[in-house]
């Protein structure tokens, strides 16, 4: 990881054994409760942590000569080390801002041979402390780099996170597995190809070109869209990382297909009635509102039909609510077959059922009201095994939405129905009245 500057402590330390003639020469890194680090050694050994607090190393005044070693409390890791108990030794302080102790240990198990260079060593010192100042900054960034790639991988989510300069980026091993490229780094000139595929895949690829295509450039663009691909549906998201550069930029791929199925599943279940499974008399009340707004831009008709079954309550005296609720599941089916698809049709509460012509025919109105009765009363109704004869009397208005039309329009209109529906009962059931 950071071999050329452990390299070159070793190199140090070695040029300093040849020089002194030491049996041992060690750049330990010390921060300033004594704790040390063994860096690089001459010979190569294998490196360990020890204890130099109480060593009287730091407290001795160093003026470049060896001294007797017998002064000093030295731990047993360097003893071993060195093969047997030190006869002299020299330290040169080397201090660092992060290990103010630090410094390089000249190990004799004899007196020191003739001739040995022991003065030159402290003129290694300044470059000792820059490497081991830069041995740990590397170590420091080997972390960072770690801890970063450990957050990427760790979010449930494709990131694709492209440098400041616009060159490089990093993938992780979701947005990779999206992207069908390896996760890492990737030039970012690479990454244009797969992404521009993974869009020319998605359902919605027309109208992701155009909100990306007019955001060519713009190193400010941020936005969520939905790529939609088949069954899986991700919400994009991309925006501008500043701090290291122009062009900075994050993309996020997050899976919302769940969310999205709760959220279409949540809303069915809001607005449909549960025994039946037709819309209900909310959802009606909403939809009809918007086709109503529609119809008055053009100021063409609109109807409303009230459905009721008759003698519904007979019906559960006789035959028991449980053979009810089955009639109305029949009555809402065969009424729903008997519109035509664009029809609106809900429950509309108890055993009533309410249909929202959009731009009928006016002749067409009575015509579909008499259709529903029909499609009722034409055949009994079998709940398991015994035939029921069910009618259903309808009331039917008619109305023209009108450009800035009246708010209340299908309010009025569903009060007419109900009146006509009334005057249906009134004048013997299983028939259609339409409001004049
Ligand atoms: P009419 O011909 O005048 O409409 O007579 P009716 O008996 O149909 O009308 P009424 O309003 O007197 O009775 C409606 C009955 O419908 C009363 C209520 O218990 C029953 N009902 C309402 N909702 C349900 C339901 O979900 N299931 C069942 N089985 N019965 C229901
Ligand atoms: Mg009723
Ligand atoms: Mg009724």
């Amino acid at each position: 990881m950071t071999t050329t500057d452990s390299e070159a402590l070793a190199s140090l330390c070695h040029f300093a054994q040849l020089a002194s003639g030491a049996d041992l020469v060690m750049a330990v890194e010390v921060e300033s409760n004594g704790r040390a680090a063994w860096t690089a050694s001459s010979p190569a050994l294998p490196v360990a942590g020890f204890n130099l607090a109480r060593s009287g190393l730091f407290e001795a005044p160093w003026s470049g000569h060896a001294v007797e070693a017998s002064a000093f409390r030295l731990p047993t890791a360097i003893v071993h080390a060195l093969g047997g108990p030190a006869r002299q030794l020299l330290f040169v302080p080397t201090p660092t801002r992060d290990a103010p102790l630090s410094g390089v240990l000249l190990l004799w198990r004899s007196p020191q041979p003739a001739g040995s260079m022991t003065a030159q060593v402290p003129l290694l010192a300044k470059g000792v402390a820059r490497l081991l100042s830069a041995r740990r900054e590397s170590a420091r960034e080997v972390i960072v780099q770690n801890q970063f790639i450990d957050l990427v991988e760790s979010v449930p989510a494709g990131i694709v996170l492209i440098d400041g300069d616009g060159m490089g980026s990093v993938i992780n091993e979701h947005a990779a597995s999206l992207l069908g490229c390896a996760p890492g780094r990737l030039r970012a000139a690479d990454l244009l190809s797969p992404m521009r595929a993974l869009r020319e895949r998605c359902d919605n690829h027309a109208e992701l070109e155009q909100a990306y295509a007019a955001q060519v450039g713009n190193v400010n663009f941020a936005a969520k869209i939905n790529w939609t691909l088949g069954e899986r549906t991700f919400e994009v998201d991309t925006h501008p990382v500043r701090g290291n550069g122009e062009y900075g930029r994050i993309w996020l791929f997050t899976d919302v297909t769940a969310d999205l199925l709760m959220a279409a599943e949540l809303r069915r279940l809001a607005s449909s009635d549960p025994l039946t499974g037709v819309p209900n008399r909310r959802h009606f009340e909403e939809r009809s509102a918007q086709i109503i707004a529609a119809r008055e831009a053009s100021g063409r008709t609109v109807a409303v039909l009230m459905v009721d079954v008759d003698h519904f309550k007979k019906i559960n005296d006789t035959h028991g609510h449980p053979v009810g609720d089955q009639v109305l599941k029949v009555v809402a089916k065969r009424c729903r077959e008997a519109l035509r698809e664009r029809d609106l049709f809900a429950r509309f509460g108890g055993e009533e059922f309410i249909a929202l012509l959009a731009a009928p025919a006016i002749d067409e109105v009575p015509a579909t009201a008499e259709r529903l009765r029909s499609a009722i009363a034409s055949a009994p109704i079998n709940v398991d095994g015994v035939r029921i004869d069910v009618t259903v009397s309808v009331g039917g208005a008619l109305g023209e939405a009108l450009p800035g039309g009246d708010q209340s329009l299908l309010e009025g209109l569903t009060a007419r129905a109900d009146e006509a529906l009334y005057r249906a009962k009134a004048e013997g059931r299983n028939r259609v009245s339409m409001a004049s």
